[in-house]
Protein backbone atom coordinates (compact mmCIF):
# COMPACT_ATOMS: atom_id res chain seq x y z
CA UNK A 1 0.00 0.00 0.00
CA UNK A 2 1.46 3.37 -0.61
CA UNK A 3 2.47 5.38 2.32
CA UNK A 4 0.07 8.25 0.78
CA UNK A 5 -3.24 6.52 1.40
CA UNK A 6 -2.33 6.84 5.00
CA UNK A 7 -3.20 10.17 5.80
CA UNK A 8 -6.60 9.77 5.13
CA UNK A 9 -7.08 6.20 7.18
CA UNK A 10 -5.41 7.98 9.98
CA UNK A 11 -7.97 11.14 9.50
CA UNK A 12 -10.91 8.50 9.45
CA UNK A 13 -9.61 6.28 12.66
CA UNK A 14 -9.31 10.29 14.34
CA UNK A 15 -12.85 11.16 13.85
CA UNK A 16 -13.87 7.79 15.19
CA UNK A 17 -12.37 8.26 17.89
CA UNK A 18 -13.10 11.53 18.89
CA UNK A 19 -16.83 10.85 19.07
CA UNK A 20 -17.20 9.12 22.59
CA UNK A 21 -20.05 5.77 21.80
CA UNK A 22 -19.72 4.31 25.18
CA UNK A 23 -22.14 1.17 25.97
CA UNK A 24 -22.76 0.10 29.33
CA UNK A 25 -25.33 -1.84 31.41
CA UNK A 26 -25.10 0.99 34.11
CA UNK A 27 -27.20 4.08 32.70
CA UNK A 28 -24.87 6.50 33.97
CA UNK A 29 -22.10 5.82 31.54
CA UNK A 30 -24.26 4.58 28.76
CA UNK A 31 -23.72 7.06 25.46
CA UNK A 32 -25.84 6.95 22.13
CA UNK A 33 -23.57 5.63 19.20
CA UNK A 34 -25.50 7.79 16.04
CA UNK A 35 -22.75 10.57 15.75
CA UNK A 36 -20.13 7.26 14.93
CA UNK A 37 -22.87 6.10 13.12
CA UNK A 38 -23.48 9.29 10.80
CA UNK A 39 -19.88 9.53 9.89
CA UNK A 40 -19.63 6.20 8.41
CA UNK A 41 -22.40 6.19 6.75
CA UNK A 42 -21.78 9.95 5.36
CA UNK A 43 -18.18 8.46 4.42
CA UNK A 44 -19.70 5.04 2.60
CA UNK A 45 -22.88 7.42 0.82
CA UNK A 46 -19.63 8.97 -0.70
CA UNK A 47 -18.09 5.96 -2.04
CA UNK A 48 -21.19 4.69 -3.85
CA UNK A 49 -22.86 2.50 -1.31
CA UNK A 50 -26.37 2.43 -0.21
CA UNK A 51 -27.18 2.76 3.11
CA UNK A 52 -29.82 2.34 5.83
CA UNK A 53 -29.25 3.36 9.46
CA UNK A 54 -31.46 1.26 11.41
CA UNK A 55 -32.79 2.39 14.98
CA UNK A 56 -32.23 -0.67 17.25
CA UNK A 57 -35.86 -1.34 19.15
CA UNK A 58 -36.20 0.15 22.56
CA UNK A 59 -32.93 1.44 22.66
CA UNK A 60 -32.86 5.27 21.77
CA UNK A 61 -30.31 6.55 20.23
CA UNK A 62 -28.57 3.15 19.23
CA UNK A 63 -28.35 2.14 15.53
CA UNK A 64 -26.91 -0.23 13.27
CA UNK A 65 -25.87 1.00 9.82
CA UNK A 66 -26.07 -1.58 6.90
CA UNK A 67 -24.41 -0.27 3.73
CA UNK A 68 -24.03 -2.28 0.62
CA UNK A 69 -22.70 -1.95 -2.84
CA UNK A 70 -23.49 -4.61 -5.83
CA UNK A 71 -26.41 -6.94 -5.87
CA UNK A 72 -26.48 -10.75 -5.60
CA UNK A 73 -27.25 -13.52 -2.86
CA UNK A 74 -23.54 -14.52 -1.74
CA UNK A 75 -22.02 -10.90 -0.47
CA UNK A 76 -19.33 -10.65 1.67
CA UNK A 77 -20.18 -8.80 5.71
CA UNK A 78 -17.66 -6.70 6.85
CA UNK A 79 -19.31 -5.77 10.38
CA UNK A 80 -18.05 -4.12 13.85
CA UNK A 81 -19.11 -2.27 16.57
CA UNK A 82 -19.40 1.51 16.91
CA UNK A 83 -19.41 0.88 20.86
CA UNK A 84 -16.81 1.22 23.41
CA UNK A 85 -16.37 0.28 27.00
CA UNK A 86 -16.69 2.84 29.54
CA UNK A 87 -13.02 4.07 30.63
CA UNK A 88 -11.05 5.62 33.34
CA UNK A 89 -9.25 8.52 32.41
CA UNK A 90 -7.05 8.90 35.10
CA UNK A 91 -5.55 6.01 33.74
CA UNK A 92 -5.10 6.81 30.66
CA UNK A 93 -1.49 8.79 29.11
CA UNK A 94 -3.37 10.82 26.58
CA UNK A 95 -6.97 12.04 26.37
CA UNK A 96 -8.68 8.76 25.54
CA UNK A 97 -10.74 10.75 22.59
CA UNK A 98 -7.53 11.76 21.03
CA UNK A 99 -6.01 9.20 18.92
CA UNK A 100 -2.33 9.93 19.28
CA UNK A 101 0.57 8.23 17.92
CA UNK A 102 3.96 7.13 20.02
CA UNK A 103 6.49 4.49 19.27
CA UNK A 104 4.26 3.30 16.12
CA UNK A 105 1.10 2.45 18.37
CA UNK A 106 -1.82 4.39 18.23
CA UNK A 107 -3.40 5.12 20.83
CA UNK A 108 -7.51 5.95 21.31
CA UNK A 109 -10.22 4.53 23.30
CA UNK A 110 -11.65 1.73 20.33
CA UNK A 111 -8.38 1.82 18.72
CA UNK A 112 -8.12 -1.81 18.72
CA UNK A 113 -11.32 -2.70 19.80
CA UNK A 114 -12.77 -1.72 16.86
CA UNK A 115 -13.06 1.86 15.67
CA UNK A 116 -9.99 1.11 13.90
CA UNK A 117 -10.97 -1.41 11.68
CA UNK A 118 -13.58 0.86 9.93
CA UNK A 119 -11.10 3.19 9.16
CA UNK A 120 -9.20 0.20 7.28
CA UNK A 121 -12.24 -1.46 6.07
CA UNK A 122 -12.77 1.91 4.17
CA UNK A 123 -8.93 2.46 2.88
CA UNK A 124 -9.43 -1.28 1.78
CA UNK A 125 -12.54 -0.16 -0.87
CA UNK A 126 -11.30 3.25 -1.51
CA UNK A 127 -9.96 2.07 -5.18
CA UNK A 128 -12.86 -0.57 -5.62
CA UNK A 129 -14.85 -0.20 -9.10
CA UNK A 130 -18.28 -0.73 -8.57
CA UNK A 131 -18.54 -2.08 -11.58
CA UNK A 132 -16.47 -5.02 -11.07
CA UNK A 133 -18.58 -6.71 -8.07
CA UNK A 134 -19.88 -10.38 -9.10
CA UNK A 135 -21.48 -10.52 -5.57
CA UNK A 136 -21.75 -7.49 -3.16
CA UNK A 137 -19.85 -5.82 -0.47
CA UNK A 138 -21.62 -4.84 2.91
CA UNK A 139 -20.60 -3.25 5.83
CA UNK A 140 -22.29 -3.54 8.81
CA UNK A 141 -21.85 -1.40 11.95
CA UNK A 142 -23.56 -2.12 15.36
CA UNK A 143 -24.44 -0.93 18.35
CA UNK A 144 -24.28 -2.11 22.17
CA UNK A 145 -21.51 -5.05 21.43
CA UNK A 146 -19.67 -4.38 24.83
CA UNK A 147 -23.44 -4.02 26.87
CA UNK A 148 -26.05 -6.03 25.70
CA UNK A 149 -25.45 -6.86 21.76
CA UNK A 150 -28.51 -5.09 21.28
CA UNK A 151 -27.63 -4.15 17.98
CA UNK A 152 -26.85 -7.43 16.64
CA UNK A 153 -29.91 -9.26 18.35
CA UNK A 154 -32.03 -6.66 16.52
CA UNK A 155 -30.49 -7.90 13.50
CA UNK A 156 -30.84 -11.34 14.15
CA UNK A 157 -34.73 -11.01 15.21
CA UNK A 158 -35.68 -8.78 12.05
CA UNK A 159 -33.41 -11.73 9.50
CA UNK A 160 -32.23 -9.03 8.03
CA UNK A 161 -30.54 -10.51 4.98
CA UNK A 162 -26.93 -9.03 4.40
CA UNK A 163 -24.96 -11.73 2.91
CA UNK A 164 -23.41 -15.36 3.35
CA UNK A 165 -19.88 -14.66 4.36
CA UNK A 166 -18.95 -12.50 7.15
CA UNK A 167 -15.88 -11.30 8.64
CA UNK A 168 -15.72 -9.12 12.09
CA UNK A 169 -12.75 -7.48 12.81
CA UNK A 170 -12.45 -7.81 16.49
CA UNK A 171 -9.18 -7.59 17.37
CA UNK A 172 -7.19 -11.07 17.23
CA UNK A 173 -3.94 -9.95 15.87
CA UNK A 174 -5.17 -10.67 12.35
CA UNK A 175 -5.66 -14.42 13.27
CA UNK A 176 -8.58 -16.54 12.44
CA UNK A 177 -10.96 -17.25 14.98
CA UNK A 178 -14.18 -19.47 14.00
CA UNK A 179 -15.02 -20.54 17.55
CA UNK A 180 -15.55 -19.10 21.44
CA UNK A 181 -17.83 -20.49 23.76
CA UNK A 182 -21.38 -19.23 25.01
CA UNK A 183 -22.44 -16.93 28.39
CA UNK A 184 -25.42 -16.95 29.86
CA UNK A 185 -26.13 -15.33 33.87
CA UNK A 186 -28.12 -16.69 35.85
CA UNK A 187 -30.58 -16.05 39.31
CA UNK A 188 -31.55 -19.20 41.29
CA UNK A 189 -33.98 -17.16 44.13
CA UNK A 190 -35.15 -19.64 46.85
CA UNK A 191 -38.37 -18.41 49.31
CA UNK A 192 -39.11 -19.89 51.85
CA UNK A 193 -40.69 -18.24 55.15
CA UNK A 194 -38.83 -16.25 58.31
CA UNK A 195 -39.72 -17.04 62.15
CA UNK A 196 -38.28 -17.43 64.93
CA UNK A 197 -35.19 -19.50 64.66
CA UNK A 198 -35.41 -21.04 68.10
CA UNK A 199 -37.97 -23.07 66.83
CA UNK A 200 -37.57 -24.29 62.78
CA UNK A 201 -40.82 -25.42 62.40
CA UNK A 202 -42.21 -21.63 62.72
CA UNK A 203 -40.69 -20.87 59.19
CA UNK A 204 -39.25 -22.52 56.18
CA UNK A 205 -35.29 -22.27 55.64
CA UNK A 206 -34.28 -20.80 52.49
CA UNK A 207 -30.36 -21.27 52.73
CA UNK A 208 -31.11 -25.06 53.35
CA UNK A 209 -32.86 -25.12 50.30
CA UNK A 210 -29.74 -23.30 48.61
CA UNK A 211 -27.28 -26.10 50.35
CA UNK A 212 -29.06 -28.62 48.24
CA UNK A 213 -29.81 -26.46 44.95
CA UNK A 214 -25.66 -25.80 45.74
CA UNK A 215 -24.87 -29.32 45.17
CA UNK A 216 -27.03 -29.88 42.76
CA UNK A 217 -25.23 -27.08 40.42
CA UNK A 218 -21.80 -29.06 41.38
CA UNK A 219 -22.77 -32.42 40.63
CA UNK A 220 -24.31 -31.05 36.80
CA UNK A 221 -21.00 -29.21 36.71
CA UNK A 222 -19.44 -32.39 36.83
CA UNK A 223 -21.37 -33.93 34.74
CA UNK A 224 -21.45 -31.58 32.13
CA UNK A 225 -16.96 -31.45 32.18
CA UNK A 226 -17.43 -35.59 31.31
CA UNK A 227 -20.26 -34.96 28.46
CA UNK A 228 -18.53 -31.94 26.26
CA UNK A 229 -14.69 -31.46 26.08
CA UNK A 230 -13.03 -29.70 23.01
CA UNK A 231 -9.31 -29.37 22.94
CA UNK A 232 -9.11 -26.69 20.15
CA UNK A 233 -10.13 -24.18 23.88
CA UNK A 234 -7.60 -23.33 26.47
CA UNK A 235 -10.07 -24.51 29.12
CA UNK A 236 -11.43 -27.82 26.88
CA UNK A 237 -14.71 -28.08 29.17
CA UNK A 238 -18.54 -25.79 29.52
CA UNK A 239 -17.68 -23.96 33.33
CA UNK A 240 -19.99 -23.21 35.70
CA UNK A 241 -19.22 -20.52 38.22
CA UNK A 242 -21.04 -19.74 41.24
CA UNK A 243 -20.59 -15.99 41.52
CA UNK A 244 -22.62 -14.21 44.17
CA UNK A 245 -24.72 -15.66 46.79
CA UNK A 246 -27.03 -13.65 49.01
CA UNK A 247 -29.84 -14.46 51.66
CA UNK A 248 -31.19 -13.85 55.06
CA UNK A 249 -30.78 -10.90 57.29
CA UNK A 250 -29.89 -12.51 61.38
CA UNK A 251 -28.54 -15.36 62.97
CA UNK A 252 -31.43 -15.48 65.09
CA UNK A 253 -33.82 -15.27 62.43
CA UNK A 254 -34.94 -18.50 59.71
CA UNK A 255 -34.25 -17.29 56.29
CA UNK A 256 -36.75 -16.67 54.03
CA UNK A 257 -34.63 -15.86 50.91
CA UNK A 258 -31.66 -16.53 49.04
CA UNK A 259 -30.18 -15.70 45.51
CA UNK A 260 -27.23 -17.14 43.92
CA UNK A 261 -26.17 -15.88 40.39
CA UNK A 262 -23.58 -18.40 38.17
CA UNK A 263 -22.08 -17.97 35.26
CA UNK A 264 -22.40 -21.00 32.58
CA UNK A 265 -19.78 -20.73 29.72
CA UNK A 266 -20.95 -23.62 27.11
CA UNK A 267 -18.82 -25.21 24.46
CA UNK A 268 -20.35 -25.17 20.83
CA UNK A 269 -23.28 -27.67 20.62
CA UNK A 270 -24.36 -26.40 23.75
CA UNK A 271 -27.74 -24.80 23.43
CA UNK A 272 -28.68 -21.81 26.35
CA UNK A 273 -31.65 -22.92 26.69
CA UNK A 274 -31.32 -26.43 27.03
CA UNK A 275 -29.04 -25.90 29.48
CA UNK A 276 -31.68 -23.94 31.01
CA UNK A 277 -34.25 -26.16 30.94
CA UNK A 278 -31.77 -29.16 32.14
CA UNK A 279 -30.71 -26.80 35.23
CA UNK A 280 -34.55 -25.96 35.81
CA UNK A 281 -35.45 -29.49 36.17
CA UNK A 282 -32.69 -30.31 37.74
CA UNK A 283 -33.35 -27.78 40.90
CA UNK A 284 -37.41 -28.53 40.96
CA UNK A 285 -36.76 -31.97 41.42
CA UNK A 286 -33.85 -32.03 43.95
CA UNK A 287 -36.27 -29.10 45.86
CA UNK A 288 -40.11 -30.24 45.46
CA UNK A 289 -40.42 -32.34 49.13
CA UNK A 290 -38.95 -28.90 50.46
CA UNK A 291 -41.87 -26.58 50.26
CA UNK A 292 -39.51 -24.33 49.24
CA UNK A 293 -40.56 -22.11 45.95
CA UNK A 294 -37.24 -22.33 43.23
CA UNK A 295 -37.34 -19.19 40.36
CA UNK A 296 -34.90 -18.70 38.05
CA UNK A 297 -34.00 -15.97 35.58
CA UNK A 298 -31.32 -14.78 33.39
CA UNK A 299 -29.97 -12.22 34.23
CA UNK A 300 -28.81 -10.87 30.69
CA UNK A 301 -30.06 -12.72 27.39
CA UNK A 302 -26.95 -14.77 26.97
CA UNK A 303 -24.36 -15.04 23.99
CA UNK A 304 -25.11 -18.55 22.47
CA UNK A 305 -21.60 -20.70 21.71
CA UNK A 306 -20.11 -19.89 18.50
CA UNK A 307 -18.45 -22.40 15.65
CA UNK A 308 -17.85 -21.94 11.46
CA UNK A 309 -17.10 -25.23 10.57
CA UNK A 310 -13.29 -25.46 9.36
CA UNK A 311 -14.37 -26.21 5.86
CA UNK A 312 -16.64 -22.90 5.24
CA UNK A 313 -15.12 -21.00 2.70
CA UNK A 314 -14.53 -17.82 4.76
CA UNK A 315 -12.25 -19.62 6.97
CA UNK A 316 -10.39 -21.54 4.05
CA UNK A 317 -9.82 -17.91 2.81
CA UNK A 318 -8.65 -16.17 5.79
CA UNK A 319 -6.44 -19.57 6.64
CA UNK A 320 -4.62 -19.44 3.69
CA UNK A 321 -4.33 -15.65 3.20
CA UNK A 322 -2.72 -15.61 6.91
CA UNK A 323 -1.12 -18.74 7.10
CA UNK A 324 -2.74 -19.30 10.57
CA UNK A 325 -5.23 -22.25 11.01
CA UNK A 326 -8.22 -20.87 12.75
CA UNK A 327 -8.53 -20.98 16.32
CA UNK A 328 -11.04 -20.61 19.57
CA UNK A 329 -10.80 -17.76 21.76
CA UNK A 330 -12.27 -16.74 25.16
CA UNK A 331 -14.06 -13.93 24.32
CA UNK A 332 -17.92 -13.97 23.24
CA UNK A 333 -18.86 -11.66 20.05
CA UNK A 334 -21.86 -10.92 17.83
CA UNK A 335 -20.74 -14.05 15.52
CA UNK A 336 -23.79 -16.02 16.49
CA UNK A 337 -26.32 -13.59 15.96
CA UNK A 338 -24.74 -13.36 12.34
CA UNK A 339 -24.51 -16.91 12.20
CA UNK A 340 -28.18 -17.03 12.37
CA UNK A 341 -28.60 -14.36 9.48
CA UNK A 342 -27.46 -17.76 7.43
CA UNK A 343 -23.92 -16.13 7.10
CA UNK A 344 -20.79 -18.17 7.66
CA UNK A 345 -18.76 -15.74 9.97
CA UNK A 346 -15.37 -15.40 11.23
CA UNK A 347 -13.47 -13.20 13.32
CA UNK A 348 -10.25 -11.35 12.23
CA UNK A 349 -8.76 -7.93 12.80
CA UNK A 350 -6.11 -5.41 13.43
CA UNK A 351 -4.99 -4.99 17.46
CA UNK A 352 -4.85 -7.02 20.04
CA UNK A 353 -7.79 -8.27 22.81
CA UNK A 354 -4.96 -7.97 25.43
CA UNK A 355 -5.07 -3.94 24.96
CA UNK A 356 -8.83 -4.03 24.61
CA UNK A 357 -10.86 -2.88 27.62
CA UNK A 358 -7.62 -1.27 29.29
CA UNK A 359 -6.34 2.34 29.61
CA UNK A 360 -4.13 3.29 27.00
CA UNK A 361 -5.53 0.92 24.33
CA UNK A 362 -3.78 1.20 21.27
CA UNK A 363 -3.31 -0.61 18.15
CA UNK A 364 0.46 -1.31 16.43
CA UNK A 365 0.61 0.50 13.56
CA UNK A 366 2.53 -2.65 11.98
CA UNK A 367 -0.48 -4.15 11.78
CA UNK A 368 -2.28 -1.18 9.28
CA UNK A 369 -1.30 -2.31 6.16
CA UNK A 370 -1.39 -5.77 6.66
CA UNK A 371 -4.78 -5.77 7.89
CA UNK A 372 -6.07 -3.15 4.56
CA UNK A 373 -4.35 -5.73 2.80
CA UNK A 374 -6.23 -8.98 4.01
CA UNK A 375 -9.59 -6.96 3.73
CA UNK A 376 -8.53 -6.36 0.06
CA UNK A 377 -7.79 -9.98 -0.47
CA UNK A 378 -11.11 -10.86 1.12
CA UNK A 379 -13.33 -8.65 -1.22
CA UNK A 380 -11.51 -9.37 -4.13
CA UNK A 381 -12.03 -13.54 -3.50
CA UNK A 382 -15.42 -13.28 -2.36
CA UNK A 383 -17.16 -9.92 -4.07
CA UNK A 384 -14.85 -9.88 -7.52
CA UNK A 385 -14.10 -13.27 -9.18
ZN1 LIG B 1 -14.96 -5.61 20.51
Amino acid sequence: MPNTALPKLLHMMERLIAEPSVSSVSAEWDQPNVRVIDLLEDWLRNAGFHTEKLAVPKHPGKFNLVASIGSGPDGLVLAGHTDTVPFDQSRWSSDPFTLTEREGRLYGLGSADMKGFFALALEAIRDLDPKKLKQPLVILATADEESSMSGARALAAAQTRLGRHALIGEPTGLRPIRMHKGIAMECIRITGQSGHSSNPSLGNNALDGMSIALAEIIQWRNELMQRYQNPLFEIATPTVNLGHIHGGDNPNRICAQCELHIDIRPLPGMDLETLRGELDARLQQRLQHTGLDIARHSLFGGVPAFETPASAAIVQAAESLTGHSAEAVAFGTEGPFLQQLGMDTIIMGPGSIDQAHQPDEYLDMAQINPGVELIRQLIHRFCLN
